[in-house]
């Protein structure tokens, strides 16, 4: 059974610093980590999420986000999506996606991002590994043509509410998956290649429902150990070794900060002494490697 750690739990000084050692210590032991990333990370930053109970879907339809109902009607879907699209555009990275470019940048780890996101948002944040299983906005094709585009070509219309159109006369599809569509072949098969060679898995925001993304962990190796922070039970935590039900903001910085306060101290983290305080201000240095939104 997995050592869960709740928000209650957490508000224990005792506790909290425990489980805190014990992320930590998961960073430290290996050198190949996978982060499989969903909504959780990103609806801190301000970006709604599509399926919790304020979630996108409570106000439009989920088949607005099918392959189908944008062929019929893509005005429909870019005049709903245009506030989506506008909150993307103004979240800046936070300190979630900040730790995980920190550890390898800092910690000098191989960490690789699989991410159900299509906000760029942690490559915002200067991961150099992350693969996009859902797609991204950063790009869009021309549905007529083929044409890709930039979004720089296609941002002003999205934001508006129009369907962005091509040279030649046909309409923009933005560069995410739709349901009823596979997934871009060379980022999933990039993700399966980080699970085969994973050394620990950590699950950060996502709850697991969507497939295939949710059956991503069973190709990490058998003894890579799992750990799950994410705010609601996901059906992998009873193989996880840790779990935390918790926001991200009290524990995935302040596991990542005090590893690097360990490597800096030389002292080893399961004697080191910290709370929230003296871990800020090394959260704090993490805003200057965040790069500008436009990508
Ligand atoms: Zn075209």
């Amino acid at each position: 059974m997995p050592l869960l750690f709740d928000r209650s739990a957490l508000m224990d000084k005792g506790v909290w610093h425990d489980a805190i050692v014990r992320l930590a210590v998961r960073f430290r032991e290996a050198t190949r980590l996978v982060f499989l990333t969903g909504a959780g990370i990103s609806t801190e930053s301000g970006i709604p999420d599509f399926r919790s109970t304020t979630g996108l879907y409570k106000t439009t339809s989920e088949e607005l986000f099918s392959i189908d109902s944008f062929l019929a009607d893509p005005s429909r879907f870019y005049s709903t999506f245009a506030t989506f699209y506008s909150y993307v555009l103004d979240s800046p990275a936070n300190l979630g996606h900040q730790a995980i470019s920190a550890l390898e940048r800092e910690c000098h780890k191989s960490v690789e991002v699989v991410t159900q996101n299509i906000d760029m948002l942690h490559t915002v944040a200067g991961s150099s590994t992350v693969w996009e299983i859902h797609g991204s906005l950063r790009r869009a094709t021309c549905m007529r043509c083929g044409k890709s585009y930039d979004q720089d070509d296609f941002k002003c219309d999205m934001l508006s509410g129009r369907a962005p159109t091509c040279g030649c006369g046909g309409v923009l599809k933005p560069d995410v998956v739709f349901y009823g569509e596979g997934l871009p072949e060379r980022e999933y098969a990039g993700a399966q290649r980080a699970m085969w060679n994973a050394e620990a898995l950590f699950i950060v925001g996502t709850s697991l429902a969507v497939y295939p993304a949710a059956g991503l962990p069973r190709e990490c190796p058998a003894d890579a150990p799992f750990v799950v922070l994410n705010l609601t039970p996901t059906p992998l935590d009873v193989q996880a070794t840790l779990v935390y039900r918790e926001v991200l903001c009290n524990t995935l910085p302040f596991g990542v900060a005090a590893l690097i306060e360990s490597e800096r101290s030389g002292i080893p983290l399961e004697e080191l002494p910290f709370d929230h305080e003296s871990l800020t201000p090394i959260i704090d240095e993490w805003i200057k490697f965040s790069k500008p939104r436009k990508l």
